[in-house]
């Protein structure tokens, strides 16, 4: 039976982290939006939402959505990292990030 050669295969592509995909990167980037758009205050501090630092955590149907400072000082410290590691969070001051 023939084999290709090892130097002939195709080289396969480096997987693509899809949260980097423009497409992928502008429909969260709306979802973040909408979300600050409809939540207006921050639940915990009051803040008026701004998009741009807004995260919203998503676990199964429930979705919650607060300002990132509320997010890095009261919410994640209390998430355990396993359990963190099942939700999804939209942050958007990484959507918003210049790299990518
Ligand atoms: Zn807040």
């Amino acid at each position: 039976m023939y084999h290709t050669p090892a130097h002939k295969q195709p080289i396969p592509k480096p997987a693509r982290d899809p949260f980097f995909d423009p497409m992928v990167r502008t429909v969260n980037r709306n979802l973040v939006k909408y979300a600050a758009g409809s939540a207006i205050f921050c639940p915990f501090c009051s803040e008026i939402m701004d998009a741009k630092r807004t995260v919203v955590l998503s676990a199964g149907s429930i979705t919650k959505v607060v300002c990132a400072r509320c997010w890095d000082t009261n919410l994640k410290p209390l998430i355990k990292p396993e359990t963190l590691a099942r939700c999804e969070v939209l942050d958007g001051r990484v959507l918003w990030s210049k790299k990518g």
